[in-house]
């Protein structure tokens, strides 16, 4: 349903370099027609007027990298995030697997250990002594590792399995932890169990109405079935066709598909498009399975891995570059982000740049010279500034105090002139942009406190802040129009409205604005 014309009037950001600042403008069907000083846009008898005082009015935000199902799905499983402790943790499982039918599988989500007095993993044999009958999955909260107990190792099949993704300890028995896609069998039985076509549908609906109440008009989502994260673009086109889509969706998976679709694919019309091919070079700090260069700091024989050689990843990139479908690629320790660029760079000296920019997914921790090298080899990088809050205690046991102060180098990435774009890896994080808007440009947290340890001089300014969620993710895309993400004549009218005007306030309090209005395609959705 299109809006007839109205005029919305605030202190308007527009993400045009050329005039960045507006006082209104008129929306007509789902366009912006007209951008300028109130004088200029006056209000036609009858028209609509949106008065949002001197509150920032900006173009809609885009999250640049979340699993949107998982996010959706997050809703239909015990989230066992509050735990405090090891003995909370096991109260809590203890109350979800009590009332579970025979055979029933129970999954909680969201363990994080990281921030307690005394972190620790459960064992398989911990999670036995409290669900002894009942196949229990324990889900960490970014879905690199899980832990499961006996009777969901034996229902899976994978008690014998000799996965190297699964741990086993000394006694050659599973241990409880199965790293990365090492869970898939579980996760299956799991889905097959809880995600019926209905729950779906209302738990993305409730899902999307979320992230439309936050200032959202356009996701890049990442499938990764074997990560638990997996996407299911058929639910989101039944929504569309409901009407019940208040944003757009660029769709990436983790093969080529086999048949010759490129990238841009629906990129200048309709709601769902296909974006390209999602990889993952390494893990994850909090799980050690990021690839660094030296050894852990809190773990003197673990570095983490690789999961591809050069060889395989070049070959990737190949075929990829080949048939014009666009790379984005997850690389966390610095041994992952060198290999990555070195592998771009290979390819792209064989086969020139690329039609679609390659994306480079966290970059969380760059040795020295990196972000030069990666503006030069054209990569685009995806950073999430909200994990920069998330992991503060994490990240410096994980890396030591020297290899943190090498973590999201922001403003080195920005000066050496590489396109930056925000996104939250929602369910991971929370996909609030004004989080990440307030994090990456002024480095206080989430409770206005200084984040500690890093690089001071890394913060972006609130402008550069914006753009990571409103413009650059739709050049990172390839978008051609020039308009994309900005609040200009001709544009989607795709708009986000703050609380207040954003410009004025203190640092400590960026990340507490609100998203008090959004319109999407000229219609206000929320
Ligand atoms: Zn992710």
């Amino acid at each position: 349903m299109m809006s007839k014309s109205c005029v919305v009037t605030g202190n308007i950001w527009t993400g045009d370099p050329q005039n960045p600042h507006a006082e209104a403008l008129r929306i007509g069907g789902d366009r912006i027609v007209q951008v300028g000083e109130k004088s200029d846009v006056v209000p036609a008898k009858g028209e609509e007027i949106y008065d949002f005082g001197d509150c920032l009015v900006t173009p809609g935000f885009t999250d640049s990298h979340i699993h949107f199902g998982a996010y959706a799905r997050a809703g239909m499983y015990p989230d066992c995030g509050a735990a405090n402790s090891l003995e909370e943790l096991l109260d809590f499982l203890r109350a979800q697997v009590k009332d579970a039918a025979p055979g029933q599988w129970v999954r909680c989500i969201n363990f994080i250990e990281l921030n307690w007095k005394h972190p620790a993993v459960p064992s398989r044999l911990q999670l036995d002594s409290i669900a002894p009958e009942t196949p229990l999955l324990v889900s960490h909260y970014g879905a690199h590792f899980h832990i499961a107990n006996t009777k969901a190792f034996e229902l899976s099949g994978l008690w014998d399995s000799r996965d190297p993704e699964i741990e086993r300890g000394a006694d050659g028995l599973p241990a409880g932890r199965l790293f990365d896609s090492g869970a898939d069998a579980m996760i299956k039985a799991i889905e097959a169990q809880y995600e019926t076509n209905e729950a779906l549908m209302s738990f993305s609906e409730r899902a999307l109405k979320k992230l439309s109440s936050m200032g959202i008009v356009a996701l890049h989502a990442c499938d990764a079935p074997s990560y638990a994260l997996g996407e299911r673009p058929d639910i989101l086109q039944d929504l569309d066709e409901r009407g019940a889509l208040p944003m757009r969706v660029f769709l990436y998976h983790d093969e080529l598909p086999n048949f010759a679709i490129r990238s841009g694919a629906g990129l200048n019309g309709g709601h769902i498009a296909y974006a390209g091919l999602k990889l993952f070079a390494d893990g994850s700090l909090g799980a050690r399975t990021a690839a660094l260069n030296e050894p852990y700091s809190d773990k003197d024989d673990e570095y983490g891995r690789l999961l591809y050689t050069d060889e395989k990843l070049m070959e990737k990139f190949r075929a990829a570059q080949k048939r014009r479908i666009q790379v984005q690629i997850h690389a966390i320790g610095d041994a992952a982000n060198e290999q990555v660029v070195r592998c771009m760079e290979a390819v792209q000296k064989e086969l020139g740049r690329p039609t679609f920019s390659y994306r480079l997914n966290h970059a969380i921790v760059l040795p020295e010279g990196m972000p030069e090298r990666i503006a030069r080899a054209g990569i685009v990088v995806d950073l999430q500034p909200i994990q920069m809050w998330d992991d503060r205690n994490m990240a410096p046991s994980r890396l030591g105090e020297r290899l943190y102060r090498r973590t999201y180098q922001l403003r080195r990435l920005a000066d050496a002139g590489v396109l930056l774009t925000g996104s939250s890896d929602a369910p991971c994080d929370d996909p609030n942009p004004w989080y990440g808007i307030g994090i990456a440009a002024t480095h206080c947290g989430l409770d206005g406190s200084m984040l500690q340890g890093q690089n001071a001089g890394q913060k972006l300014t609130l402008d550069e802040a914006l753009e990571l969620y409103t413009t650059n993710p739709w050049k990172a895309l390839g978008a051609k129009d020039g308009t994309a993400g900005m609040l200009v004549p001709g544009a989607r009218a795709d708009i986000a409205v703050a609380d207040g005007n954003v410009f004025d306030r203190a640092p400590e309090n960026i990340c507490k604005v609100k998203n008090q209005a959004t319109f999407f395609e000229g219609r206000r959705v929320f």
